[in-house]
């Protein structure tokens, strides 16, 4: 089957954290358990009640979500928007990959927090499954072009990272900023349009 024929559903995330339980703790109580507001597509995912402050040298952001289940490392995705609000120069990365990157002050009722790492720009990228990979003919870690249907402001997205794992379920996710400039919000469709022809660096 060929990539351009597979319609690929949506996600719009907006500034989001990833904590740990030692974090959560910290900034909640003792003990503190998440508590579930939906579930994400991506099995095991959800969006938490609760949301934090994040506080840059240049701004805040209030009620940014905290996206569960924890995790063992902490991660605060922004757009580059919500980078420049704060005042901090979040690189592009993939989820995880977090050596080097800026640290961040996180408030939550109990008490700030300082992270000494783990702001980014996610990189674009559509999750799926190893059927949908197979079927596709694509791996983890290929890149691939994205393209939204429509009569006007049709944009292409080069480069689109490819995360395969079992846990997952296809779906393209971008940032505010991608939303809105592409004019898409979560649950709308995108055109898969084949491998990237070019590589880039890593
Ligand atoms: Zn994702």
């Amino acid at each position: 089957m060929d990539a351009t024929d597979i319609h690929v559903p949506v996600a719009i995330s907006t500034a989001h954290v990833h904590l740990t339980p030692a974090v959560i703790e910290e900034l909640f109580s003792d003990m503190y358990r998440l508590h579930e507001r939906s579930r994400l597509l991506q099995p095991t995912q959800y969006a938490a009640k609760e949301s934090v402050t994040l506080i840059g040298p240049h701004g805040r952001l209030s009620n940014v979500r905290i996206i569960g289940p924890p995790r063992a490392v902490n991660q605060v995705e922004l757009s580059r928007n919500d980078a420049l609000t704060l005042g901090i120069d979040a690189p592009e990365r993939k989820s995880g990959d977090l050596e080097g990157t800026p640290g961040i002050f996180i408030e939550g009722p109990r008490t700030r927090v300082k992270l000494e790492r783990g702001v980014i720009c996610a990189l674009r990228h559509v999750h799926m499954g190893p059927f949908d990979a197979d079927r596709l003919g694509l791996k983890d870690q290929d890149r691939i072009d994205v393209f939204t249907e429509g009569p006007t402001r049709r944009i292409l997205f080069r480069d689109v990272l490819v995360r395969v794992s079992a846990d997952y379920r296809l779906e393209l996710h971008l940032d505010a900023d991608d939303g809105r400039a592409a004019g898409l919000s979560s649950g709308d469709y995108v055109l898969l349009g084949g491998q990237s022809t070019q590589r880039p660096n890593g």
